[in-house]
């Protein structure tokens, strides 16, 4: 690994959103290989790079609730719907021939490895990608908290959330011009500013276990690696 380097193993997390593009539904083969580019480019500096992987392109358990479904029912296919991203995701690395492992709390024999921390460390220190997916494997949970779970336990240094925003802001920027980024905060400030960013348990669990959390562009080509070499992007969130 490259001294340099200010993250040498990092956790990804991809929302559903960010893999179907400008469609906002389904998957976009094309934003799934340039993703998968720049985290080859990661891999290529030599870093360790895990990944955990939204479905709400697909099913939300919330959402589905709405509709009329049991919500533990939706649950199980929002996750089971993270496990199909993760399956496009996995083949876009690897038709770029970045080595990829694809891990699922829920276990689906043949399709994807079962999720196994030590097994994942492994992989990772020998330059596998891993994916995680099928978020913590319960209901009630979201992938936000499944990302800083397994970031804590495969002990990365940061959690990196992508989003379509370039960080977190003091009031939606779409729909308000004129809020204002914060380069940082602090977990606390984010609970008591109650800024929509991850949901309180995902918080909680990251203030709880000292793992910092970066915000960031994905749609900006290259923040990615600016980010793991040091250079500040987004907005970073400590205790
Ligand atoms: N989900 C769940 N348990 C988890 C993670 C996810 O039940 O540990 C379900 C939940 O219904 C959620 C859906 O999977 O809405 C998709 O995940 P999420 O909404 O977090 O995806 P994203 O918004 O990141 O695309």
């Amino acid at each position: 690994t490259d001294h340099r380097l200010a993250h040498k193993r990092i956790l990804l997390k991809l929302s559903g959103e960010a893999l179907a593009g400008g469609a906002e539904v389904g998957i976009d083969p094309k934003v799934l290989k340039r993703m998968a580019l720049e985290i080859g480019q990661l891999v290529g500096i030599g870093v360790q790079v895990g990944i955990v992987v939204g479905g709400g392109n697909l099913f939300r358990g919330s959402e589905l609730q709405q509709a009329g479904l049991d919500r533990v029912a939706g649950d199980h296919m929002g996750m089971l719907a993270t496990v199909m991203n993760g399956i496009a995701m996995r083949d876009a690395l690897e038709r770029n021939n970045i080595k990829t492992r694809l891990m699922s709390a829920i276990p689906m024999s043949g399709v994807v490895d079962h999720y196994d921390r030590r097994a994942a460390v492994r992989h990772l220190h020998g330059g596998d990608v891993c994916i995680f997916v099928a978020g913590t494997g319960n209901p009630f949970f979201t992938t936000d908290t499944a990302a800083c779970l397994r970031g804590i336990e495969i002990t990365a240094d940061i959690v990196i959330k992508a989003t379509k925003v370039d960080g977190i802001y003091d009031a939606d920027p779409v729909k308000f011009p004129d809020a204002v980024k914060y380069d940082t905060l602090t977990f606390d400030e984010v609970l008591s500013k109650q800024l929509g960013v991850m949901d309180l348990t995902a918080i909680c669990l990251c203030r709880d276990h000292n793992m910092p959390l970066r915000v960031f562009n994905m749609n900006k080509p290259g923040a990615l690696l600016n980010l793991v070499v040091g250079e500040h992007e987004g907005t970073l969130v400590t205790r």
